[in-house]
């Protein structure tokens, strides 16, 4: 509210022309302190800085291994960049080293750190162990992690690159990418979804920066939504919970029956996920309560015994 009151709605123009507020340089400051990366760079989405990352960071000339059930948004990025690209079987570290030890040129692992439409995590250390061991570069799309689940990985942070975005737990809106000062400046210069767009509003700005100073200091806080999850279903590894039902009309029909209940569960169907698995996807809070969520899985007990 302060920032709206002092700075006004719109930012005026892209970041590289009048757009550049200096409340910028404070979060970009904080996020790299988060992610423990030399630099970080904020982009207008999660979207837009999937594009900035790709087209602008990845020589023609190499080679991209990602994960068969990437999001949209990495897989135009991917299209739009033209670097070759392969995909290897979902979470499956064996067959990436397989892919891996057959290329001849540098390569970019691309994952998700926590798969939006399954809610099932990387095994991200595995991944960082195959990228020094082969000289790649690992590149986490981080949207559904970051203020959930948190990533101790050990080893070179540089060959990391993280992005991330305020719009899901963090509440808020805009995309974000942590990595090596190079190639925060690589893409200044290159990224056309930071340079031909709008800079976000200052007090979107201040509001990410509110949000991310939550993340950092109360821990207490952020593991809620994954506490909820595990209230469902003990083998939760995130706040994303799939229930699995198979046909399109059958998960409508159960959507509606959730509704009818005082529950919102959005059915996801093909082309999102794959045909035949059409699904509920629950996303658990901090605010969801005990009784509610015992409530939820009686209902969908009754729906699908
Ligand atoms: C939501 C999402 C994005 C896009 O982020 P926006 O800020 O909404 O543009 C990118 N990647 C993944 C995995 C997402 O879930």
């Amino acid at each position: 509210m302060a920032a709206l009151q002092e700075y006004g709605m719109g930012a005026g123009a892209s970041r590289l022309v009048t757009g550049n507020h200096p409340l910028y340089t404070q979060l970009e400051k904080e996020l790299a302190e988060y992610k423990n990366t030399e630099d970080a760079l904020v982009f207008g989405s999660g979207f837009l800085a999937n594009l900035g990352v790709i087209t602008a960071l990845l020589p023609p000339d190499e080679m991209i291994l990602a994960d068969r059930l990437i999001h949209a948004s990495l897989v135009d990025a991917i299209r739009l960049s033209g670097v070759k690209f392969q995909r290897f079987r979902h979470n499956d570290s064996d067959h990436l080293r397989q892919l891996l030890a057959k290329q001849k040129q540098r390569c970019w692992i691309i994952t998700e750190s926590v798969f939006s439409m399954d809610g099932d995590r990387a095994p991200l250390q595995e991944m960082l162990n195959l990228a020094e061991e082969f000289d790649a570069m690992l590149v986490i799309d981080d949207a559904h992690g970051v203020g959930v689940v948190e990533h101790c990985l050990n080893g070179a942070t540089k060959k990391i690159i993280w992005i991330g975005t305020f719009s899901k737990a963090a509440g808020s809106y805009g995309g974000y990418v942590c990595a090596t000062r190079d190639h925060i400046a690589k893409m200044v210069n290159h990224s056309r979804s930071l340079i031909y767009t709008t800079a976000l509003p200052p007090a979107v700005i201040a509001a990410n920066l509110a949000a991310l100073r939550i993340i950092r200091t109360q821990p207490e806080l952020t593991a809620l939504p994954l506490e909820k999850a595990q209230l469902f279903n003990p083998e939760a590894q995130s706040a994303i919970v799939p229930i699995i039902i198979g046909e399109e009309r059958e998960a409508l029909k159960a959507a509606e029956m959730l509704e009818e209940e005082g529950f919102l569960a959005i059915p996801i169907r093909p082309p999102t996920v794959p045909v035949g698995s059409s699904r509920l996807r629950l996303a658990f809070s901090a605010l969801h309560e005990a009784k509610d969520i015992a409530r939820l899985a009686a209902v969908i007990r009754k729906i699908r015994p």
